[in-house]
């Protein structure tokens, strides 16, 4: 699971964080607050870089380590965005040569900027599709502009590929609309043109697990076809589908591999070597419950097929990497939530039946992000908890990680005007400042830790994405949302040590929150748009629940002040008891897989947008040129070697800007043809 980045903005986030007593961190941060991590802004979308604190202290072979992992990572980047659409290596390579060999005046006028932002679009979301939205992207130029540019640079498209770009079909990535065919109206590359939701969901019906107890992960890393009226699975591997970038990340992990930092870890990277070559999903497996197991050690990663978010019906896996290096300060704070990790599940408002006995090997770390490639990349999550097999959860635990240096990135890059404009009051105002980074990063860490850990599926029901198919994802989120509210407003924060003033720490975490459920997320829809992506609208039917549930006791006030809507919180405590009692009612629909009431739940608080507020939140919005999303370039690793070609040292850079950032990578990890 990844959590993405909670819409807030939070002025001085990890301020909490920095230990007045430890005099090294103090240093790194006051170095970071030097630092632009403002690259550039177009359409949307923000660039941002970000900084390896800590880098000087690893050894060369722990560098080495991360370096390969890297590259291992770099090595698939064309399989994403070959994964997301058909047509998407094709455009990409003709629109990077235009953008490369166009010369002359004609690059000063309107249409050249137009297209320029269209592939900078492009690039930031691995293909033609909106990353967020998932909508086509619009172009702001011609075809007939588009085809000039491509005769004057002697550039060659196809006409379907040509055509996609500007025509309706394939108009959404992932479609998760209701009562229409998912897969046949995804764009997303995961199902041949023809393949239907009813036969994805036949084909997968008749397979069955070895051992039922542990079921394999059917679907995740292959692409499923028609061919001649029978449907059929084309792998993802060596030798198989994307089997010539596949084999690079293999030659990467082999050298990555051979300066593990310990038996554990490099065993976990041959098994993942293994499952590239094979295919195979028990090695998949194998590789996960290694992987979960090996804790030790400065460095981790996250390398595969991973995440299903962008396969409506959630079998598939995205190519993805996120290469980390231990916070090993934050980490020790953290592992406190961990530790009480059976407390928190005793004391939840679960029903009995749907608590877990004994949570197991619930890990977190802080970690700081050296390189991300693939899903994860340039649009990052701000944590990570894996594995995804709910029974490899359940026996072995998981890891989870919050990314530390990207969510301080995001910090110190953003506006603080808007944070003014939406909240109800003075107060609210001054705890955000004071408080909201230490509250998002603790509600981060419950997510992650104790949120997707908790709570257990009854005996019998299947896996959720079975039970629940496209509500599977938003309900999980909510879920773990939920678990961290629940905590959040509790005084045994303050008794474990992580917060001064558990209540003021719990009232900012709730004001943000329905702030943003209720109101400022819908900066980044469209007017007339409903909300689709899956933490958008758990965020949502959080909010809206409880401010409908609450309203009879006016937990929640709607205040209109010179025409402008605000959220007051009147009621915390009871506030707290509704989040309790959601909670509640969303562990239950997991566990007994209660199809019908997450599609009542999600349908009825978590789809619809109130149309005259959005209007109004987009019109307030206006004032805050800071777009909405937000990416990154990532720091680029540079080997010094000597005249034996031996690593001597590994330094550190900036890239340049995010188009040669972009340019460089399509040059030198291209490793995929056209079609696939
Ligand atoms: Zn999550």
């Amino acid at each position: 699971m990844t959590l993405k980045a909670l819409f807030r903005i939070c002025l001085f986030a990890l301020l909490i964080l920095a230990c007045k007593d430890d005099v090294k961190e103090e240093s790194v941060e006051k170095a970071e607050v030097d630092f632009n991590f403002n690259v550039e802004q177009f359409a949307d979308i923000k660039i941002l870089r970000y900084q390896i604190p800590g880098w000087e202290n690893l050894t060369l072979k722990e560098q080495k380590l991360v370096y390969y992992l890297t590259e291992a990572g770099l090595a698939g980047r064309d399989i994403m965005w070959d994964q997301n659409y058909r047509h998407n290596l094709k455009i990409r390579r003709a629109l990077e040569k235009v953008y490369t060999e166009y010369a002359g005046d004609g690059k000063f006028t309107e249409n050249w900027k137009a297209f320029e932002t269209y592939v900078k679009r492009v690039w930031f979301s691995n293909g033609i599709h909106h990353h967020y939205s998932n909508d086509k992207l619009t172009p702001g130029f011609t075809q007939e502009y588009f085809k000039e540019l491509l005769l004057a640079t002697n550039t060659k498209l196809d006409d379907a590929a040509f055509n996609s770009i500007f025509n309706a079909e394939d108009a959404k990535k992932v479609n998760q609309a209701k009562d229409v065919d998912n897969v046949a109206l995804s764009a997303v590359n995961f199902y041949g043109p023809d393949v239907t939701s009813d036969d994805v969901i036949n084909f997968y019906k008749a397979k069955t697990s070895p051992d039922p107890e542990r079921p394999l992960s059917y679907g995740l890393n292959s692409q499923l076809v028609k061919k001649d009226g029978v449907l059929k699975e084309r792998v993802y591997k060596s030798g198989g589908l994307y089997g010539a970038a596949i084999d690079h990340i293999i030659e990467e992990l082999a050298k990555a591999r051979d300066v593990a930092e310990n038996e554990a870890q490099g065993e976990a990277i041959n098994l993942l070597i293994t499952y590239y070559k094979t295919g195979d999903l028990q090695t998949w497996d194998d590789y996960n419950v290694a992987w979960t197991a090996a804790t030790a050690g400065n460095i981790d990663y996250i390398n595969s097929f991973i995440e299903v978010y962008n396969d409506p019906l959630g079998y598939r896996g995205s190519y993805e990497t996120i290469v980390q290096i231990n916070d090993f300060d934050m980490s020790k704070k953290m592992a406190v939530l961990s530790e009480n990790a059976q407390w928190f599940e005793d004391n939840s408002p679960l029903m009995d039946e749907h608590k877990k006995d004994s949570v197991v090997g619930v890990t977190y770390k802080v970690v700081n992000v050296s390189g991300e490639a693939g899903d994860a990349s340039p649009s990052t999550p701000i944590g990570v908890n894996l594995p995804n097999a709910n029974w490899i959860r359940a026996e072995v635990g998981s890891k989870s990680v919050s990314l530390g240096n990207i969510t301080y990135a995001y910090s110190n890059a953003g506006s603080s005007g808007r944070l003014k404009e939406f909240v109800h009051d003075e107060e609210e105002l001054k705890l955000e400042e004071e408080l909201g980074g230490l509250a998002d990063k603790l509600h981060t860490a419950l997510h992650e830790v104790v949120g997707h850990a908790s709570g257990q599926l009854n005996k019998g029901v299947g896996e959720t994405k079975k039970t629940l198919k496209n509500y599977a994802s938003t309900l999980e989120e909510g879920r773990a949302d939920l678990v961290g509210l629940y905590y959040l407003y509790d005084s045994k924060l303050q008794e474990l040590g992580l917060v001064e003033d558990w209540k003021k720490v719990g009232m900012v975490a709730y004001d943000g929150y329905i702030r943003n459920g209720l109101m400022t997320q819908l900066i980044r829809l469209n007017l007339g748009d409903d909300v689709e992506e899956a933490h958008m609208r758990n965020r949502q039917w959080v909010s809206s629940w409880v401010y409908e549930k609450g309203k009879a006791d006016k937990v929640i006030e709607k205040v209109t002040r010179d025409g402008k809507t605000y959220f007051n919180i009147k009621d915390y405590d009871k506030l707290h008891d509704l989040f309790g009692q959601l909670l509640r009612e969303t562990q239950r629909i997991k566990s007994e897989g209660d199809y019908l009431a997450v599609e009542t739940l999600v349908e009825d608080y978590g789809v619809k947008v109130d149309r005259k507020m959005h209007a109004e939140v987009l019109e307030r919005n206006k004032q805050f040129p800071s777009p909405p999303y937000s990416g990154f370039v990532n720091p680029v690793l540079v080997p010094e070697l000597n005249e034996a070609g031996e690593i001597t040292a590994i330094r550190v850079i900036q890239p340049e800007g995010f188009s040669q950032q972009m340019l460089y990578y399509s040059k030198n990890y291209n490793h995929l043809p056209d079609v696939n």
